[in-house]
């Protein structure tokens, strides 16, 4: 049977053109772990649409860098377009959660940090945003405010994390960023990373699961 030239199994669940705004140091333990000190405000840095890595697709490390950090979050998918969002308003501006991860070229962005230069080559690179290809709802969650979430490669966990350890809550998050950067529907905030960080190598195979439930699982290649 022939079909018609309307291709259907293409159903986008990321609306482009968006923007990835990530929070950098938001939970004490990982702080500490790379020896940074724990923030006054947040800390904020983008990565461009095209960082992300979507579908349960493989991961290539890049053949520039010798030290791929995985780094676990949550995810914020925001729904309502919004400036100057104040923090009691601001749950009003997401009602789907998702986990992902913030692939780090660690050894670069030591090297830039130690010239003082933006991160980017090392934090915005391609495919450097991997994102589980179904959110949940925020209604769904048992607490919005204590959301678990863990990490597991070749079957060991190796980072767990809860939302009611930031140093900036997800609210507080949205307030701050839109001060900067006006939130449009389908942005993406990744909303920072707990303990445990470290490198992945080929083969390696990454399982995320969200209140127990996985949500991504793709290999490193
Ligand atoms: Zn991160």
């Amino acid at each position: 049977m022939t079909t018609n030239n309307q291709p259907n199994q293409f159903k986008p669940k990321i609306r482009l053109p968006m923007k990835i705004i990530c929070i950098g140091r938001n939970y004490v333990a990982h702080a500490k772990e790379l020896n940074n000190e724990v923030p006054g405000e947040p800390v904020i840095f983008m990565k461009p649409d095209s960082a992300l890595l979507r579908n349960n697709d493989p991961f290539y490390i890049p053949d520039w860098t010798q030290d791929v950090h995985h780094e676990i979050e949550l995810i914020v998918r925001i729904n309502r377009l919004g400036k100057n969002i104040e923090k009691k308003f601001a749950h009003r501006y997401y009602d789907e959660i998702g986990i992902g991860i913030d692939f780090t070229a660690r050894d670069i962005q030591n090297a830039l940090k130690d010239k003082g230069l933006p991160w980017e080559k090392s934090k915005a690179f391609d495919y450097s945003a991997v994102i589980c290809p179904e959110f949940v709802s925020v209604s769904s969650l048992p607490d919005r405010n204590a959301i678990n979430f863990r990490l597991d490669i070749n079957g060991k966990t190796v980072q767990e994390g809860n939302s009611s350890l930031m140093i900036f809550p997800i609210d507080e998050i949205i307030s701050q960023v839109s001060k900067y950067f006006t939130l449009k529907i389908g942005d993406l905030i990744y909303t920072g990373t707990p303990a445990g960080v470290g490198p992945v190598k080929i083969g390696d195979h990454l399982k995320g699961y969200l209140e127990g439930d996985k949500k991504f699982d793709f290999f490193v290649k």
